[in-house]
């Protein structure tokens, strides 16, 4: 199973798909992380990166479709991935469906995390303090928060339309948030055992 998580920062995307990678036996691909990875490169690229980050500006989508589908041709993938925080623009959808067309298979289910605004910046400024990310400070923050409504958010309509969006409350446990994507999953499996 391919599956995209789509949320704004700190709508719990990296947890939840630390959870369904036990459940689902599937690896999680961040390329929030992957960005990071390269950042920490002592190289011209990587403070390049760091500079996008550190704006909470996105990075460029072909650079990112091309990190990413280096991950995706692992064997690991093979059976399926948790795509956390990618796609994050049409043109990154759009590039993902062209990667995956050629292979026979695509993106099976897409969550959308919903979480009212406050929660998010209370959450991320939470994190801040345990985490030290370069970019969880309020003003990087409230420009990331922006870049999802502009960019990120119109994906939803996009897999709206392809009947692959599953819209998830994510206002309350992680362990409430797991349970409806867990039961998503499970219905989604019976529509397609039912198909056949
Ligand atoms: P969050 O969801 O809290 O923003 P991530 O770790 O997913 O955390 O992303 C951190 C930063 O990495 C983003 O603000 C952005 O600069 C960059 N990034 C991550 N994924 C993408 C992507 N798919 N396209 C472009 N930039 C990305």
């Amino acid at each position: 199973m391919r599956i995209v998580f789509i949320g704004p920062p700190g709508a719990g995307k990296g947890t939840q798909c630390q959870r369904l990678v036990e459940l689902l036996g599937i690896p999680q691909l961040s390329t929030g992380d992957m960005l990071r990875e390269v950042q920490s490169n002592e190289s011209a690229l990587g403070r390049w990166i760091g500079r996008h980050l550190d704006a909470g500006e996105l990075a460029p989508d072909h650079l990112v479709m091309r990190i990413l589908a280096q991950r995706l041709e692992d064997d690991e993938c093979r059976d399926g991935c948790l795509l956390d925080g990618v796609p994050r623009t049409v043109v990154q959808a759009h590039l993902l469906d062209e990667y995956f067309q050629p292979k026979g298979y695509g993106i099976d289910l897409v969550f959308d995390l919903q979480v009212p605004r406050e929660l998010l910046v209370e959450r991320l400024l939470k994190r801040a303090e345990i985490e030290h990310r370069s970019d969880d400070q309020l003003e990087t923050i409230q420009a990331r928060l922006k870049v999802f409504e502009t960019l990120t958010a119109p994906l939803l309509e996009y897999y709206r339309r392809r009947r692959l969006l599953c819209t998830i409350d994510g206002n309350s446990t992680p362990e409430e948030v797991f349970a409806q994507i867990r039961d998503a999953i499970r219905h989604y499996d019976q529509g397609q055992a039912g198909s056949f």
